[in-house]
């Protein structure tokens, strides 16, 4: 059951050099949670605006709960297609109380203010603002102004709600909690959402399913753990997992590298006779030894894990991971191993 699909949309900005969305298609299911994740400039933005009826595309089709709401020749305006949006920039009426807030979006579909009032409060409640209903958003912490912005998008259940990198201005541990939250609350309601970050860990945390976009395009759209465990690009890899990129040559089943030989068990036809290795850094073991090709400059303690820079011939940092037991001191000299299953290569 799709409630979102897109088929061949672009958005070409008459002022801009290269179109802001490439032919994206894409389909999201009734219920599931998708994080748009890519750099700053990517189209992030503007394909939620186009979703959410601010833009119109210049080609393709964009459907909600089965019906076209635009496409170059057709266009349904934003009141219409009920859909809620939080934005980063916490974008409350200064003026209003939390419940005026909260009730302005309410206003224009109930109009029995008994109702209103009624759904004001449950709305309210739902985001863990009970009994704050009066204040102003200069009483409220950043944390707490962006629950009243989930409220007041909320509050008139719309059947997709839209994210523009609603944490973005919040301290981490807030945002850590409010992420949490948002993905209880989008579940407990049902509500399908589209949640845009460029916070990898945020992507993964919240979602069911994660698109990698880059200039424009959907580079890769996959669960959390397949763009993760299986990234199609070097860009989806380096955005989503903390990797290390190592030039190789080709060498049977082997790959050659500065630092050793490491054994791919598959590789992509479209890699040549060199490519580069990745090696994701909770991958990457390492062992003392005295003729080891690396040798450790730094140690970070982080808690559960080590994190190790390392520097081999030429210059170049690795980093690995591992657990806390196995501490190694700054100056020794290391051998690197890598199971099979875990490389991957991609051509350059
Ligand atoms: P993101 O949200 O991923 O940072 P945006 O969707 O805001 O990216 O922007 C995508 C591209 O489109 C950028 O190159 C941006 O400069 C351009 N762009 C966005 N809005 C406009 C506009 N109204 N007019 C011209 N160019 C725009
Ligand atoms: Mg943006």
């Amino acid at each position: 059951d799709k409630l979102v699909q897109l088929e061949g949309v672009s958005k070409q900005f008459s002022k801009a050099q290269t179109a802001a969305l490439k032919n994206i298609t894409l389909n999201l299911e009734r219920g599931k949670i998708l994080a748009l994740l890519g750099p700053s400039g990517c189209g992030k933005t503007t394909l939620l605006r186009s979703i959410a009826g601010f833009e119109q595309p210049d080609s393709g089709t964009i459907s909600l709960a089965d019906k076209p709401v635009a496409s170059p020749n057709f266009y349904v305006p934003p009141e219409q297609r009920r859909v809620g949006m939080v934005f980063q920039e916490f974008a409350l009426f200064p003026h209003l109380t939390v419940g005026e807030n909260v009730a302005f979006g309410l206003k224009q579909k109930v109009k029995q203010p008994a109702l209103i009032k009624a759904e004001v409060l449950d709305a309210i409640a739902l985001v863990g603002l009970e009994g704050l209903q009066n204040r102003y958003p200069h009483e409220l912490s950043g944390g707490q102004r962006q629950r009243v912005a989930l409220a007041r998008a909320l509050a008139p259940r719309p059947v997709l709600m839209l994210l523009d990198e609603p944490l973005s201005n919040l301290d981490l541990q807030v945002r850590i909690y409010l992420r949490n939250e948002i993905r209880k609350i989008l579940k407990a309601t049902e509500t399908t959402a589209i949640f845009v970050t460029h916070d990898r860990e945020e992507a993964l945390a919240i979602s069911d399913v994660v698109g990698v976009m880059r200039d424009g395009h959907l580079e890769q759209l996959d669960t959390p753990e397949g763009v993760y465990q299986e990234p199609t690009s070097r860009f989806v890899a380096q955005f989503v997992t903390q990797a290390n990129f190592l030039w190789a040559k080709r060498n049977g089943k082997l790959w050659e590298t500065e630092v050793g030989c490491f054994e791919a068990s598959t590789v992509s036809n479209l890699v040549g006779e060199t490519g580069e290795v990745m090696i994701r850094e909770e991958d990457l073991a390492i062992e003392p030894n005295d003729s080891g090709t690396a040798t450790v400059r730094d140690r970070q303690f982080l808690g559960r894990e080590n994190r190790y820079c390392l520097l081999t011939p030429s210059g170049q940092e690795l980093h690995a991971r591992t657990p806390v037991s196995a501490s190694l001191p700054v100056g020794a000299r290391v051998q690197l191993s890598v199971m099979p299953e875990r490389l991957k290569i991609f051509s350059n």
